[in-house]
């Protein structure tokens, strides 16, 4: 299994700053036809084995296989990269995004450059770990209040509720209240520091919502399903109804989530199952009748009442997949009365 990490090259001092720019620019020239240009031997090989026919403006430096070397050093991860005239290359300190697992092996891995900053995009090989034999389901909607809401679901019960990230919308509307401020008053390169400000506090909590999500799974040794909103969107889009959910997705960082929970999910070897959540929102759990949302957090069924409605949609993942596995009787499903139902009754401000 091939896994690759972005890492930023950071705190460089001016002089392995300088001969990195020149490794990086000779590379270039190099590719261009210049072969005359001082530049490392391995480098030279790579860029000669890769690039036959040049037709991007810039690429990347290579570092091969065998003379990658990543080593840790207290809280920073140094990454060697040779380069010519420097004996045994130079040792820059890079921030890895995510964290890889401890089995996995450095392999032949890139240098980009983007803007003037350094990008090393650092490629693990590991092991598969081996997925687990799951006997419950952990069902996770998306959804606008909470960024999740998770069911854990076994023998057509509810076994626990959580609710995740009630914070992001409050950071949201926050930094589009700003954003607006600044731009009344022409500040349009603060508007963009603001922005990708915006961006790393919303991945932070992201990044706690989706460990804690995975895990709840592996406590409880369960398979995570997710509903499909990518598919949604599309379908939503061509028939042009539906505001609300696309107000939703746009305004959710979903994609994001998503593939953090399936990645965190795969380094443990959660088995992680995305099924088509048309319509989990307007159906009822209880009887599977067409409800409404009344209000954002409730919805309302005209034959079991009013609850949870970010509940309600999760609770219709877990059904969905659930039915899909084959154990599940639920064709003709009877309604029952809402009270049956009052033990998941969710709380609707606490967060999970
Ligand atoms: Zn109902």
């Amino acid at each position: 299994m091939r896994l690759t990490i972005q890492a930023g090259i950071v705190g460089l001092t001016r002089r392995k700053k300088e001969i990195l720019d020149r490794e990086y620019s000779n590379l270039q020239k190099f590719l261009k036809g210049d072969r005359d240009v001082p530049l490392y031997s391995a480098n030279k090989q790579q860029a000669l084995r890769y690039y036959k026919k040049v037709k991007q403006k810039e690429y990347p430096l290579s570092l091969r296989n065998d003379l990658i070397n990543l080593r840790k050093a207290k809280t920073f991860w140094f990454l060697k990269i040779p380069v010519y005239g420097v004996r045994g290359g130079i040792k820059v300190p890079v921030k890895l995004h995510r964290e890889f697992p401890e089995n996995a092996k450095l392999c032949e891995s890139k240098i980009v450059k983007r803007k003037d900053r350094y990008i090393a995009m650092l490629t693990f090989e590991f092991p598969a770990p081996p997925m687990r034999e799951c006997s419950s389901i952990l069902a996770v909607d998306l959804g606008e209040r909470f960024a999740a809401t998770a069911v854990l679901w076994q023998n057509g019960n509810v076994m626990k509720v959580q609710f995740y990230g009630k914070e992001i919308r409050g950071v949201r509307r926050h930094y589009a209240w700003l954003r607006r401020r600044l731009q009344e008053r022409g500040l349009i390169q603060v508007v963009k520091r603001v922005g990708s400000k915006e961006r790393r506090v919303v991945n932070a909590i992201l990044h706690r919502v989706s460990k804690r999500i995975v895990s709840l799974a592996l406590a409880t040794n369960s398979y995570i399903v997710l509903g499909d909103l990518t598919g949604i969107r599309k379908r939503v889009k061509g028939k042009g109804k539906g505001k609300r959910l696309n107000r939703i997705i746009n305004n959710m960082p979903y994609y994001r989530l998503s593939k953090m929970i399936e990645y965190k999910s795969m380094l443990v070897g959660i088995p992680v199952i995305t099924i088509s959540e048309a319509y989990t929102s307007q159906t009822c759990h209880i009887c599977g009748c067409e409800g409404k949302r009344k209000t954002q957090g409730l919805f309302v069924c005209p034959h079991c009442g009013e609850y949870n409605a970010d509940l309600n949609g999760a609770i219709n993942i877990a059904k969905r997949f659930e039915r899909a596995l084959g154990y599940m009787p639920l064709a003709g499903a009877v309604c029952e009365p809402a009270h049956n139902h009052a033990c998941v009754e969710a709380p609707s401000d606490r967060v999970g």
